[in-house]
């Protein structure tokens, strides 16, 4: 049975003094429960947070990484020095990564690459813009990024992967997609995976919703069939919101 993962994304936010206060409320808060929880923090504060979170049911994910493993890259982190540190994800492909770096869904497959060789599980992100869902185009778009995102994969590297599906239009807007518009999405995600690999691997193949996810509209999104969890952007900034949608993750 595939997992359902509820995953947060900090994306350029908390210090490392914020990062110990988030942990130090949420840890005791996750005790005993039995979940998939990851948090995806900077990258300076993925040392307080691995550490802090070690023995816990938490995992952390990097926001990003490089697909080389060392060289002259200025400013780059590189998947060795990810590993190193003890994380286990990384999120690639977010859509403000595609939007304000330009990233390429090529430069994305590499890094999907590099990220499995070194042993990290890529949370790997798509979705389309608000004028391609107007256009009707959303499932080419998503086809298209999953095919080009996942290019060269093996079936055994692809149970290492975890799928994000956020409309862009979603995301930090306060708008969710209703639950059968994602469920629509992500039946044709699986589908697609299932065209790619076989009903197996699709079937196994943890598919996250993302876009404005909060308390108020986990428990009806995670009620569909195809919607496995969810990477949660603000509402994972609060230990106190993040815990109602961890609870919901069952
Ligand atoms: C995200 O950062 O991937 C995200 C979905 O953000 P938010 O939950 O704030 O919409």
């Amino acid at each position: 049975m595939r997992k359902t993962i509820i995953a947060g994304n900090w994306k350029m936010n908390k210090t490392c003094s914020e990062t110990k206060e988030f942990f130090t409320k949420l840890l005791p808060l996750v005790k005993g429960l039995d979940r998939n929880v990851i948090v995806g923090v900077p990258f300076t504060s993925l040392q307080t947070a691995v550490d802090m979170t070690k023995g816990s049911i938490i995992k952390i994910a990097a926001e990003n990484m490089n697909p080389k493993e060392s060289g002259a890259y200025t400013g780059e982190v590189s998947p060795l020095m990810l590993t190193d540190l003890g994380v286990e994800y990384v999120i690639l492909g977010h859509s403000e990564r595609r939007a304000y770096y330009h990233e390429t869904d090529a430069f994305i497959n590499e890094k999907v690459k590099s990220a499995l060789k070194h042993g990290l599980k890529p949370i790997l992100c798509i979705g389309e813009k608000l004028e391609e869902r107007e256009k009707g185009i959303t499932k080419d778009v998503v086809k298209e990024q999953i095919v080009e995102g996942l290019k060269g994969l093996s079936s055994d590297e692809m149970l290492n992967v975890v799928i994000a599906y956020e409309p862009i239009w979603a995301i930090g807007t306060g708008k969710t997609a209703t639950p059968e518009m994602a469920q629509e999405v992500h039946k044709f995600i699986r589908n697609l995976l299932e065209s790619l690999y076989s009903k197996e691997v699709a079937n196994e193949v943890t598919i996250q919703y993302g876009g404005s996810m909060k308390p108020s509209n986990v428990v009806d999104l995670l009620a569909q069939e195809d919607i496995d969890g969810g990477l949660i952007g603000g509402a994972s900034l609060d230990p106190e919101s993040f815990i109602e949608l961890i609870k919901a993750g069952k």
